[in-house]
């Protein structure tokens, strides 16, 4: 299995569940960094070394250790409102924005599009909407789906920003199912898949080789990547 993917000239480094850093430029971009008792992780906080953190939603399995590594990086968290506010509260800076807009970055772009998925921030307040985040390098989209059912922005996404690869919660239960993931990667076009959210929060053991054989077995020429930590 592939650790470190190289894809449009950007490093991406899988950290385990959602979590991702991407490397473009000098620039390391983390998103959705849980790493304390989190299944797949084999790095801790302390080795997070990044200039930005994203995170898509209010939950802890993507919150994650945002905290303890926007304050040792002394970097923003970029994200929803809610979420936003919380991670204030909690001793991180932080900062809001809303879903559907292009956020300038250094290396970039970052877009946050609506995800089929809501609940409670870990202090029981409820967050109004996740994301999934494209992350638009220039000559190369990534777009990281958070959670989310599967829905119709995938096809809008596709038609506005052409993403070039996705990483696509495949768990069930609270996501995507393979056959609905499988779905999704057809309608955002992508060239390259990656499946995560697949450790935890699932209904029995969910297999991300099931979901490369599925893609494979379309011939849609989509490539389909299983990463380890
Ligand atoms: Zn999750």
């Amino acid at each position: 299995m592939i650790q470190v993917l190289n894809r449009g000239g950007i490093n991406i480094t899988f950290l385990g569940h959602s979590g991702f850093i991407f490397e473009k430029d000098g620039h390391k971009i983390a998103v959705d960094p849980f790493l304390t008792n989190a299944p797949m992780a084999v790095k801790t906080p302390d080795e997070i070394i990044v200039d930005d953190i994203l995170v898509t939603h209010g939950h802890p399995d993507h919150i994650g250790d945002s905290i303890s590594i926007a304050r040792k990086n002394d970097v923003t968290i970029t994200t929803t409102f809610e979420v936003a506010r919380y991670l204030q509260n909690n001793g991180a800076k932080a900062f809001g924005v809303p879903i559907g807009v292009e956020q300038l970055f250094p290396w970039g772009k970052a877009i946050f599009r609506p995800a089929v998925h809501s609940g409670l921030l870990p202090d029981n307040t409820p967050f109004d909407i996740s994301a999934g985040i494209i992350f638009d390098f220039g000559s190369f989209r990534i777009y990281h789906l958070g959670d989310t059912a599967i829905n119709l922005d995938f096809k809008l996404v596709k038609e506005i920003y052409q993403p070039d690869m996705a990483l696509i919660p495949i768990g069930g239960r609270v996501n995507m199912d393979i056959p609905q993931a499988v779905l999704a990667a057809e309608w955002l076009g992508v060239k390259t898949v990656v499946p995560i959210h697949y450790d935890l929060f699932t209904q029995g053991p969910v297999n991300p080789l099931d979901f490369k054989k599925l893609i494979d077995s379309k011939n849609s020429r989509i490539e389909c990547i299983v990463m380890e930590p």
